[in-house]
């Protein structure tokens, strides 16, 4: 019988996502909490909307949801089929992912703790990067699925590895944006012209995908175009903070970026794209990035 592949959440990157899957070959399958998101998918692509108990009766079975405990609150609501593989891209908690794993395995299930990094835009055009833990035969098997919206591919290390890869990416992302819109007030405050500045960044040491896309794009053009909330990434410093605390370490960098990140109440932030953390700081020296 053809296999099957499910992709539960059909969010700003799921709906992308799920839309390269037919590439595969597989039968593929799509939920979502919201179900005329579903239909609408599967009358744009070639997917089927399906009802969660299909979904989960999928051999490959991917989730991509706000965070872990989402995650979690599905499967032990909608158990998968023995003999599947599940492929959590939800940017989650590493503690989770090890949970989730020693319990899937007891019903014969493989789960991969796989979150992605490249926005809706590498999402879309299918070269995200996925970092990848868990069992190595299982990343293996679930490989060439993943390959249809990936760039890159890395088995990273064991359960949990993916999800702690991706907490740093982030971290670092936000460090870099902080970073960078200090430096750009700081230019402003002295006169200068804030687009030539960031071009001679852009081609200088200083330069991040930051100052390359998102500084230009969406703080100097005061657009601040929605497509990665602000409380996810509030989100994903938490679980890298709250590893640092688990190993005991002092790294002072991360746990100031999070203070600035979460100056912006969760409520608000979730109506929020990221790039709109550097209005505290145009608050904070009553100086706009513009
Ligand atoms: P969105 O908010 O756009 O989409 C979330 C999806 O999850 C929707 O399909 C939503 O359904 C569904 N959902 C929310 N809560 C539940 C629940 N309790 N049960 C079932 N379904 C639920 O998020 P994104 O697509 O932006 O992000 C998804 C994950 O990917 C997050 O972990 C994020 O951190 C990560 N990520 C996001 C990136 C980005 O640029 N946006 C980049 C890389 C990773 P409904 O339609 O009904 O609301």
């Amino acid at each position: 019988m053809k296999q099957t592949v499910a992709f539960i959440g059909l969010g700003a990157m799921g709906w992308h996502m799920a839309s390269h899957l037919p590439k595969t070959g597989l039968d593929v399958l799509v939920w979502n909490r919201t179900e005329a998101k579903a239909q609408q998918h599967a009358s744009h692509f070639a997917t089927q909307a399906v009802t969660i108990e299909q979904a989960v009766q999928a051999d490959y079975i991917f989730s991509c949801l706000p965070t872990s405990a989402d995650v979690e609150q599905l499967i032990q609501a909608h158990p998968p089929k023995a003999g599947s593989v599940w492929i959590d891209c939800t940017s989650g908690v590493p503690e989770s992912a090890q949970k989730l794993s020693k319990q899937l395995q007891t019903i014969g299930v493989a789960y991969l703790d796989a979150p992605v990094s490249g926005q809706t835009i590498g999402a879309e055009n299918g070269t995200l990067t996925v970092m990848v833990g868990g069992d190595a035969l299982a990343f293996e098997q679930a490989k060439p699925v993943i390959q249809a919206f990936a760039g890159l591919i890395e088995h990273v290390g064991d359960s949990g590895s993916g999800f702690a890869v991706k907490a740093v990416n982030n971290t670092l992302m936000a460090t870099h944006l902080w970073a960078l819109a200090e430096g750009m007030t700081l230019l402003k405050s002295k006169g200068v012209d804030l687009a030539s500045a960031l071009s001679c960044i852009n081609h200088s040491s200083g330069k991040s995908s930051m100052s390359e896309n998102i500084m230009a794009q969406r703080v100097l053009n005061r657009g601040f175009n929605k497509t990665f909330a602000l409380d996810l990434l509030q989100k994903d410093i938490g679980i890298a903070v709250d590893l640092i605390q688990q190993e005991q370490l002092q790294l002072p960098a991360m746990q100031m970026v999070q203070q600035q990140f979460t100056r912006i109440e969760k409520s608000k932030a979730q109506d929020l794209d990221f790039s709109a953390a550097v209005q505290s700081l145009e608050q904070m020296n009553r100086i706009e990035l513009s």
